[in-house]
């Protein structure tokens, strides 16, 4: 019998999903996929509950909770941040331009899109 515990673990709403796939590059550890038309969580051990694919869902299928699963895996998931890596791209603020590389980015929702921002242009975002 396999081990779990109570974790935050990511959810996809199937009926909201549209399959777009944006929420497949922010997850560095390759634990969501698109299969048939739909994203997936591959292996529960893969997802470690950040949330970082949250913000940039166009329709507010996903959403982290707690619930029993496997424990995350970080060996697991080392082989899929390695290929990850391999193709990466830097976002950039949608804003200023500025990469990913150079400063860290946050995944917001703006004019129903849904897009990156650096912490410099974040506090113009909220107060206008
Ligand atoms: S970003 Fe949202 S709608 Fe698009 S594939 Fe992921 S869960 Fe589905």
């Amino acid at each position: 019998m396999s081990v779990t515990v109570a974790r935050q673990i990511v959810r996809i709403d199937e009926d909201l999903c549209t399959g777009c796939g944006q929420c497949v590059s922010p997850c560095a550890e390759g634990a969501i996929q698109i299969v048939n038309g739909k994203a997936r969580v591959l292996r529960e051990e893969l997802c470690d509950g950040a949330g970082f694919c949250l913000g940039v869902c166009p329709t507010g299928a996903l959403t982290v909770h707690v619930r029993e699963a496997a424990p995350f895996d970080p060996e697991a998931a080392e082989p899929l941040i390695a290929e990850k890596r391999a193709t990466y791209v830097a976002q950039h603020c949608f804003r200023c331009g500025t990469s990913e590389d150079d400063v860290p980015l946050l995944p917001v929702r703006s004019a129903g899109e849904s897009t990156w921002v650096c912490m410099r242009c974040l506090p113009s975002l909220i107060h206008g």
